[in-house]
């Protein structure tokens, strides 16, 4: 027998299932498709990195001996869809199976099952470069009445050992969170990141997405991702030498300036299979035993990746398809056009946008506080804020982004994901970023011409959603809040709140006052 090893763009791991012992007449096929580049405008930084790591995979296979295929985006006879591609390589390499790995996706998870009895079988197999299988969180899952996270991660670090004395957490705690929402300090220096060579594989692929992407949102210019495996490992030594000490204090702040803070940027590497989770974790880890990062910021930075990315993995592959269209707080407005732009007087998004726009990258709470909360306080509709995030960070894959956006951002999944919604005021930008300073509102009014919507829009969406909400015990104090307001003062916060709406949705219908 002789398979074709079909390899996605985010598989590029040398130790991936289908990989550790093919045969020898195996042919590896890596593929280039228009389907997968197009059906949402992702950023052309993020195009990039998947070609040039894609490209500089292959050479590494082929220097390894293996027998490689690679289909690339301008091939005349390349099929543009992966099932279609992959069918007509094995066809033409008389290979008798596809084998190929769970992809990121549901929807290509799908397709290739129902590829299974077909007359050139598909062989699928299980990803075992997380710590769990979607199995795993089945079993962990089922009979609870509830799917908090913090629950998974314990279980999770006993299983690995990671951060473990014995049977107990290190340090006597699970969760050392409660250090770790400080402002940035004005003495903090977060550091640049290593900047990394552009070989000729690289300089290629920077030229083709300039020539072929030129109509997507984001800039090309300051691409500087890595697309091998030793440029991801740079990364990786840079953060625990440089940001990870400080990672825990300043893992909730927001900088005007500083895109990256003390963040590692490890996500897109981690994603295209270049790092393994267990080799950054461990190697966090060490940081901490060795006594070169505290424990605060050690067990935070691990509780991210231990818990939180495989514990989104989890419920993404046990809830979808339908997790994909759960609209619990019914909203509808479609996505405002400054996403695409940054044009909007709100110089915590304005910000947050052009990050976006320079980087293909923004931080955690960028996401989920600032772009995050302004399309949740505006009842923006889950799927077209999952297609915007989808698009514009590096990072991005469906099964990670969309329990995030549509799950923690915006609810929409009735508090599967999260006890409560994460809607916050000005107040909470104010506390912690420098961006208020800088803006032409004021975070203290509530009403009036100087008052920062988030304030208004923010009492209007518990107003609007008490009925969903106000029961939820974690919400008593805030509408306890709400309750207490007079008749007038309510009114008057409601009016303005529907006034800004207006304008929202009257820029959108014009596509007046923003461009692309
Ligand atoms: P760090 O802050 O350095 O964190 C370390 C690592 O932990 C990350 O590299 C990532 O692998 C993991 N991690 C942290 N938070 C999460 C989380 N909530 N879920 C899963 N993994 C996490 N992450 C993605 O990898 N892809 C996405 O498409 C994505 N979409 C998101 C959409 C929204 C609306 C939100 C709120 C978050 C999203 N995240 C996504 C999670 C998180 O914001 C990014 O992983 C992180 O910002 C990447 O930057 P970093 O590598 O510097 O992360």
């Amino acid at each position: 027998s002789k398979p074709l090893l079909l390899v996605l763009g985010d598989q590029l791991s040398h130790d991936l299932a289908i990989l550790c012992d093919a045969p020898a007449n195996a042919v590896v096929a890596l593929c280039e498709v228009k389907d997968e580049g197009r059906y949402v405008p992702h950023h052309p930084q993020k195009i990039a990195m998947m070609l040039a790591a894609m490209r500089h995979f292959a050479e590494e296979l082929r220097q390894r001996g293996v027998s490689v295929h690679y289909s690339r985006l301008d091939d005349d006879d390349n099929a543009h869809s992966l099932i279609a591609e992959a069918e007509r390589l094995a066809e033409r390499y008389a290979c008798d199976s596809i084998q190929a790995v769970r992809p990121g996706e549901w929807r290509l998870w799908q397709a290739m099952q129902a590829r299974r009895d077909a007359a050139l079988p598909w062989q699928l197999h299980e990803d075992t470069r997380f710590f769990t299988t979607p199995d795993d969180f089945a079993a962990w899952a089922e009979g609870r009445k509830s799917l908090r996270m913090e629950y998974f991660y314990r279980e999770q670090r006993r299983r690995s050992g990671l951060l473990m004395e014995g049977s107990e957490p290190a340090g006597g705690k699970w969760n050392f969170d409660h250090d770790n929402r400080q402002p940035l300090a004005a003495d903090a220096a977060p550091p640049a990141p290593p900047r990394h060579r552009r070989d000729t594989i690289t300089r290629d692929v920077l030229a083709l997405v300039a020539e072929h992407f030129d109509d997507h949102f984001g800039d090309l210019t300051g691409f500087n991702w890595a697309v091998t495996r030793r440029q991801a490992l740079a990364d990786l030594r840079h953060f625990l030498a440089n940001a990870l000490p400080d990672f825990g204090r300043f893992q909730d702040a927001i900088s005007d300036a500083e895109p990256w803070l003390f963040h590692s940027r490890l996500a897109p590497a981690l994603n295209i299979g270049l790092l393994s989770p267990r080799e950054v974790c461990e190697a966090a880890e060490r940081a901490y035993h060795e006594g070169r990062a505290p424990l605060n910021a050690v067990e935070g930075f691990i509780r991210q990746i231990l818990g939180w990315r495989e514990y989104v993995r989890g419920l993404y592959w046990t809830q979808m398809p339908a997790y994909k269209t759960r609209n619990h707080l019914a909203a509808r407005r479609q996505l405002p056009d400054f996403y695409w732009s940054g044009d909007t007087e709100l110089r915590c998004l304005r910000r947050a946008i052009e990050m976006t726009r320079d980087n293909a990258y923004a931080h955690h709470i960028q996401r989920l506080m600032v772009t995050g909360n302004f399309a949740l306080l505006c009842d923006v509709a889950p799927e077209a804020l999952c297609d915007w995030y989808l698009a514009v960070y590096a990072d991005a894959c469906e099964w990670v982004e969309l329990p995030n956006t549509l799950g923690m951002v915006l609810h929409a999944d009735g508090g599967l994901m999260g006890s409560k919604p994460y809607c916050a005021s000005g107040k909470y930008i104010d506390r912690m970023s420098d961006h208020c300073r800088q803006c032409r509102y004021d975070p203290k009014q509530i009403t009036g011409t100087h008052a920062c919507p988030l304030n208004s829009l923010y009492w209007h969406f518990l107003e609007r959603h008490a009925e969903r909400l106000s029961d939820n015990p974690r919400m008593a104090l805030i509408y306890g809040s709400l309750r207490r307001m007079t008749d007038a003062k309510r009114d008057a916060i409601r009016q303005q709140a529907e006034a800004f709406l207006a304008r929202l949705d009257g820029e959108e219908s014009y596509g007046g006052g923003t461009q692309h």
